[in-house]
């Protein structure tokens, strides 16, 4: 599969915003101000694009829900990556920063929003600063603020920094957190359109969502939508981590293979040792076993037919060396560490799944100990306000029955050394 790089271009100091506009940046807004913002979420409906954000939600379909009133609206730009494993927002931020304001710009347009939070992660001071700097630069230029381009719309964008909490990711916990409150995630319906920041009709897209924008009204919704997987297209910043010879982010079109993101990009496992497993999407998404991966395509479908997701594109790769109890384990602890308490069978089903876990990492496990695991995901999945408690079960649930000779062996024999070479 051809490699398409729609974001992460191969231009020097693209992150300047001269050199952004010396090649073509910023004539996308230009084009948009002169179309309906109906024409624009139509443009964005046809390119199919999916949020990037973890849950593809068509993207033109969420900004057709923004109602058409009078009353303020908002735009958030989510760029609280938090999910372990995945780190492709922040190159966005520094490679190419103008091309996310003004997909956001282009957004806000589209959906009447006045003003536009980036709410990013509190850990990425650089990329925070960068951003500003291209916020300040665009300021200058008059792509932001009063009258952009003499087309008579206003927006004006901050930056609100987070404080740490993986919670505050979650769109309606990141809304409570910018109105100054503890960032518990609020019951769904009604979605942030109907009921949003301040009580306002409010959108959530990711970094790299919106990113893809200004490629779209550039060169057409249907140029886009022929982009790699039919009902996922475009490209995906897949970030490659783990036991691989050369991790990074590789921008490729939907529906590559996952072995071929692997083996042809990411430069194969190390000391050409078996894969034992592939996390394919971030830590919410369960991982594959090694003899799994053969013939997947990385896009929604291809991810759920193989029995995991695509969430976030952040490939964690584990050779045949990895003590899985132990990932499954840490894991676990992030996520009960992670969790708001908001809800009881996050907040203690979190818990025993990590005191489960811990004690068979000791040695002190107990045969029953595996089906009580899955019982106390399965009492979280579905049962909780927002998608942390089943990112929490999935992977220890699937974890279970796709390792559990691993999770055997070490109730059996006591012992953290689990692989026998
Ligand atoms: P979700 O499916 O509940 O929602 C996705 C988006 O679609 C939201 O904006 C939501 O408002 C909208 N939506 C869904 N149904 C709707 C409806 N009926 N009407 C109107 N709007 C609707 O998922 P989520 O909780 O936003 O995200 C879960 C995913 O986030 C996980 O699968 C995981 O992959 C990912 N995640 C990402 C990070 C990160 O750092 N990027 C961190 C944690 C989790």
């Amino acid at each position: 599969m051809e490699q398409i790089k729609l974001i992460l271009k191969d231009i020097p100091n693209l992150h300047k915003i001269e050199v952004y506009e010396a090649n073509g940046g910023y004539s996308a807004l230009r084009k948009a101000l002169g179309m309906k913002p109906d024409e624009v979420t139509e443009e964005v409906k046809k390119s199919g694009l999916r949020g990037r954000g973890g849950a593809a939600f068509p993207t033109g379909m969420k900004w057709s829900f923004m109602p058409k009133d009078s009353r303020p609206k908002y735009l958030i730009v989510n760029a609280d990556e938090g999910e372990p494993g995945t780190f492709k927002d922040r190159a966005i931020i520094e490679k190419n920063p103008h091309q996310l304001i003004e997909g956001a710009l282009i957004a806000a347009y589209a959906i009447g929003a006045q003003t536009i939070y980036v709410y990013i992660r509190g850990e990425y001071v650089k990329w925070m600063r960068i951003l500003q700097t291209a916020i300040d630069e665009a300021y200058e230029r008059g792509y932001i603020g009063e009258n952009i381009l003499g087309s008579g719309f206003n927006v004006d964008i901050y930056i609100h920094r987070g404080a740490g909490a993986y919670i505050c990711g979650e769109e309606s916990a990141l809304m409570e957190s910018i109105e100054g409150k503890r960032g518990y995630p609020r019951v769904k319906p009604p979605f942030p359109a109907q009921y949003g920041l301040w009580g306002y009709p409010t959108t959530i897209n990711n970094v790299e969502t919106l990113a893809n924008v200004p490629v779209i009204i550039e060169k057409g919704g249907e140029w886009y939508s022929k982009i790699g997987a039919p009902k996922h297209p475009g490209t995906i910043l897949f970030g490659v981590s783990g036991h691989v010879n050369k991790p990074g982010i590789y921008e490729l079109p939907t529906g590559v293979l996952l072995t071929d993101l692997i083996y042809k990009y990411a430069g194969g496992v190390r000391d050409n040792k078996k894969i034992k497993a592939v996390i394919p999407g971030g830590s919410s998404t369960p991982a594959l076993r090694g003899d799994q991966i053969e013939g997947v395509t990385m896009d929604f479908d291809g991810l759920r037919n193989a029995g995991s997701m695509i969430g976030t594109g952040g490939v964690v790769v584990m050779d045949e060396d990895t003590d899985m109890v132990k990932v499954l384990w840490r894991i676990a602890k992030f996520y009960w560490h992670e969790s708001c308490g908001q809800c009881t069978p996050c907040r203690e089903g979190t818990g025993w799944m990590f005191k489960i876990l811990d004690r068979i990492v000791k040695g002190e496990g107990r045969p029953e100990d595996l089906d009580l695991l899955v019982s106390v995901a399965n009492n979280i999945e579905g049962n909780t306000i927002c998608a942390l408690g089943d990112a929490a079960a999935w992977p220890i649930k699937f974890g279970v029955q796709r390792f559990r000779e691993d999770f055997e062996r070490y109730i059996k024999f006591k012992s953290t050394v689990l692989v026998e070479k």
